[in-house]
């Protein structure tokens, strides 16, 4: 049997057995540097024996995401066009960077990256993919840092008359603590503005920071609206944002890195028409749309302010140019790019719009079921969040934060289910459980509610150390 064989042979073990993989682990480094240790490269090894042996650790020391109960952080359970797509990519292994070197690659990125933003309703204009939702947001703050500031591209941020100013829900996500950090900006320049009780992010709140800065001299230029929270799923008021950002003059970013995939779903699409009026979005297909790691989108009405930021010329790239031609080595933040959209194009064009839009909104309805199984009177489970999206956020009354964590922690223990624990608000600890993986199924959700009520009995009688 050659490598590939074999690699045939593993997928098709693993693909018929997620449900035995394990979900939780409680391995340490040594088991796995002793295993490891064999490894000195001094001799060469037969690839067929590699593959099989890399094949055997990762399926014991890993938690599987793939698993139909993995209610967890959107890590995808792969759909095996992505896999398929990731051999091509490989294997052809474009340099999608330049159009000339790969005109397919780029070409069959272009058809994918403009029919999302036209589910998004917006023109294709600066689109390209990244390497997940933390790149798409960096992009999104440097084009907003480039068409704001029209000398930062010459003088950086140390040419500002004061310190530039980012506004962003306390649910809105993390990563833009490290971009202020990397972008230079620095993360003092992030205004955490408070969540509603909805949470939302309160619009009296921001604009009154707005004016406070502005007032004190600063340089308040952009606001980050999450379009689906990584805790509770809760969509920002993309069209209040928008009025307020037109007014003020501030860009206005969406960061849709999950709950964007909603728009494949026409029934979702409506609650995410504000994006048609965002000045950029971050999508990551990466994960509601179940393709492999990393794969992010950016796109971005305002063409120029984005090329401007990642424009360069070099005498050693041939360009020929013209005939609508995007080089993306100019036009992004990577040089040289692995064929990232190949996955996305694959899945679109396997599975068809339509085939889509049923999966998402088969999660959505296991979402609405999990809801109102936990909702249910008497049961005992209160649900924090408001969301169109299958993520359920939950707690029981008699429950301490110690004992939510000792819940999820059985339940994976056991290959129930794996299900997060949260805090809301910073605040208010819960446990979290969402619907982004395309293999859930109805008993499923049975299974985890059972485990559930199991376990939450259980645990009162169980002394948990502390
Ligand atoms: C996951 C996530 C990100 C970060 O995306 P990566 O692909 O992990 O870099 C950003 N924003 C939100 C809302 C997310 O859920």
């Amino acid at each position: 049997m050659d490598s590939l064989q074999m690699l045939r042979k593993i997928a098709l073990e693993f693909t018929n057995n997620l449900e035995q993989l394990p979900l939780k682990l409680h391995v340490g480094t040594e088991e796995i540097r002793s295993r490891l240790s064999c490894y000195d490269f001094s001799a060469p090894r037969d690839l067929t024996q590699l593959v099989e042996e890399v094949s055997d650790i990762l399926t014991k020391w890993t938690e599987h995401a793939n698993h139909p109960r993995y209610f967890g952080l959107f890590l995808p359970s792969t759909d095996i066009s992505g896999v398929a797509a990731d051999g091509l990519a490989a294997l052809f292994n474009p340099q999608v960077g330049s159009w000339d070197f790969s005109p397919a690659a780029n070409e069959i990125e272009r058809l994918t990256l403009k029919t999302i933003a036209e589910m998004m309703g917006h023109p294709l204009g600066a689109a390209h993919f990244t390497s997940g939702g933390s790149e798409a947001n960096h992009t999104a703050v440097n084009a907003a840092l480039t068409h704001q500031f029209p000398k930062l591209a010459q003088e950086g941020v140390r040419g500002l008359k004061g310190q530039p100013v980012l506004y962003i829900s306390e649910e809105g996500h993390h990563s833009f603590e490290k971009i202020a950090h990397i972008t230079g900006i620095g993360r003092r320049a992030i205004r955490q503005i408070p969540a509603t009780d909805s949470l939302q992010l309160d619009l009296d709140a921001l604009s009154q920071a707005v004016e406070t800065d502005f007032r004190a001299g600063r340089l308040p230029f952009m606001v980050v609206g999450t379009a689906g929270t990584t805790n509770a799923g809760v969509i920002d008021p993309f069209d209040a944002l928008a009025d307020f950002c037109k007014s003020r003059n501030l860009w206005l970013h969406a960061d849709g890195a999950w709950g964007a995939a909603a728009v494949f779903s026409p029934k979702l699409r409506p609650h995410f028409a504000g994006l048609a009026r965002v000045d950029s979005i971050t999508l990551d297909p990466h994960k509601w749309l179940s393709v492999p790691m990393g794969a992010g989108i950016f796109l971005s009405p305002h063409t120029q302010s984005v090329r401007k930021t990642f424009d360069v010329h070099t005498p050693y790239i041939p360009e020929s140019g013209g005939d609508d031609r995007v080089y993306p080595y100019r036009a992004t933040m990577q040089w040289s790019r692995r064929f990232i959209g190949l996955k996305l194009f694959m899945l679109m064009a396997h599975k068809g719009l339509d085939g889509l839009a049923g999966r998402i909104q088969h999660q959505t309805d296991l979402g609405n079921l999990l809801r109102t199984r936990l909702g249910e009177a008497n049961s005992g489970w209160r649900i924090l969040n408001q969301t169109p999206l299958p993520l359920v956020c939950f707690t029981r009354d008699d429950l301490t934060e110690v004992e939510l964590k000792a819940v999820a922690d059985q339940l994976a223990d056991q290959q129930t289910a794996w299900i997060s624990t949260t805090k809301l608000r910073n605040k208010t600890p819960c446990l979290r459980a969402c619907v982004t993986n395309w293999r859930t199924t109805q008993r499923d959700i049975q299974i985890l509610v059972e485990g559930l009520n199991r376990e939450a009995v259980a645990v009162k009688f169980s002394a948990i150390p502390n």
